[in-house]
């Protein structure tokens, strides 16, 4: 299919979209009010924004977006740092900083994201510092094949075990093909929890950051952690990550990061100040572009036949979406669409490739102006059955469009082509 072949069927899947749109309009504008309401209580000024150097006392600037985090987040208390390595660091940081040896914690969604097993244990060698070699547990339970908390199970575990001292819950799907965890789960859920233990509920917030018009700060989780080159980064973030919630936490998550004693007075904030804020300002945008760019993908292709999910009209609550091609051609020619749309390395060609720590060859699709952010569109799938992209992110809807629009272009000219 040529361009102008898609076209009207752009068209007509965007026209069906036009309530959705306005759905997520309505979120966006909530957000944004929040987000300016902060501002102006908090006063910020433009000298917040120039940075600190050296040791980074009486930063203002980082002092304040501390707490304007955590007022749109409706918590206590915040700390947003560009020392963060990444999302893995951050929830790592988080972690650490709560659970004490003797400790359990209890993941309620099933394994937590891959990256974060090591850290606590499941897979690595001994002696690295896990969790596990400080003596920290660790236990699970899944969510129910309909995607709610297996109350039961939960329950089960806490009234077993005295020593459960966390409850960690990721509210997006990661690489697996179960539903995001909706705010009305969660409150539900977080009520039930805390009449059994006053153990932490923990939310591994990556994706979720203004998906929805709350965070699972507002609806009883007493910590959430995320990156700054994803949602809450709006994009222009360079690098960094946030934990916010309850004040005594965030005192040890600080410690963790700096020093005990020293926690949150240390940490010079040197340029990146006017990109958190000016992030964090564009934030509910940014994300609402990336929205719309995935219900228009999921429309275009289940109207292609294609499986997605989450379909066209589901309520949504992360930025992740995916399509199943059932087959590796198509899923290799839609990662390199998504690549050629990109605005940066857009003539890179991605190949499928064995990455440590995944048993197929995985290929990845991104070309972004941060390296590795996924705010920006970007796409990954394993090479394995059922042949399943991932992907996220778009800076500005109409950039998202062009890129999904040339995906399918290249994967049904790559249809043409004879059988080899
Ligand atoms: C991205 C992500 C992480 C880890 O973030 P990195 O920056 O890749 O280390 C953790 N949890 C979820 C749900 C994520 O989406």
């Amino acid at each position: 299919m040529t361009k102008e072949d898609i076209k009207p069927l752009a068209d007509t899947a965007e026209k069906k979209l036009a309530g959705q749109f306005a759905e997520l309009d309505k979120i966006c504008e909530k957000n944004t009010e929040k987000v300016l309401h902060a501002f102006h209580r908090f006063k910020v000024s433009e000298a917040m924004l120039h940075g600190s150097t050296g040791y980074g006392y009486d930063d203002r600037g980082r002092d304040v977006l501390d707490e304007i985090y955590a007022d749109v987040f409706d918590c206590e208390d915040a700390l947003v740092r560009h020392h963060f390595v990444s999302g893995t660091h951050v929830l790592a940081t988080a972690l650490y900083g709560v659970l004490r040896p003797g400790d359990t914690l209890l993941s309620v969604s099933g394994n937590p994201y891959d990256t974060l097993l090591e850290t606590i244990g499941v897979t690595g060698e001994p002696g690295g510092g896990s969790l596990k070699d400080f003596g920290i547990q660790f236990k699970k339970t899944e969510l129910l094949p309909n995607g709610d908390f297996d109350y039961g199970a939960v329950e089960k575990e806490i009234k077993n075990d005295p020593s459960i001292r966390m409850i960690f819950v990721q509210r997006s799907r990661g690489y697996t093909q179960r539903p995001t965890i909706s705010l009305e789960k969660m409150e539900a859920f977080f009520t039930f929890v805390k009449n059994l233990t006053d153990a932490v509920i923990m939310v591994d917030n990556c994706y979720g950051e203004f998906a929805a018009e709350k965070e699972p700060t507002a609806v009883g989780a007493d910590l959430i952690a995320g990156s700054l080159i994803k949602n809450p980064g709006g994009g222009l973030a360079q690098t960094g990550g946030y934990i916010a919630g309850r004040k005594d936490l965030i005192e040890k998550c600080a410690y963790r990061l700096t020093a005990v004693g020293i926690g949150k007075e240390c940490g010079a904030s040197l340029s990146q100040l006017r990109y958190l804020y000016q992030g964090f300002f564009m934030a509910p945008h940014t994300v609402l572009q990336a929205m719309k760019t995935a219900v228009f993908a999921a429309a275009l292709f289940s109207e292609m036949g294609f499986a997605v999910s989450p379909s066209p009209e589901e309520k949504r609550e992360d930025i992740i979406q995916t399509i199943t091609f059932g087959k590796e051609k198509p899923l290799i020619a839609f990662c390199r669409g998504i690549q050629a749309g990109a605005p940066i390395d857009s003539y890179v060609v991605p190949e499928p490739w064995a990455m440590p720590g995944y048993s197929d060859p995985v290929i990845m699709a991104a070309g972004s102006f941060v390296s590795g952010a996924s705010i920006e569109l970007s796409a990954d799938a394993p090479i394995k059955p059922p042949y399943t992209v991932y992907f996220q992110g778009g800076l500005t809807y109409h950039s998202g469009k062009l890129a999904i629009i040339k995906a399918l272009q290249m994967l049904t000219e790559e249809a043409q082509e004879p059988v080899q």
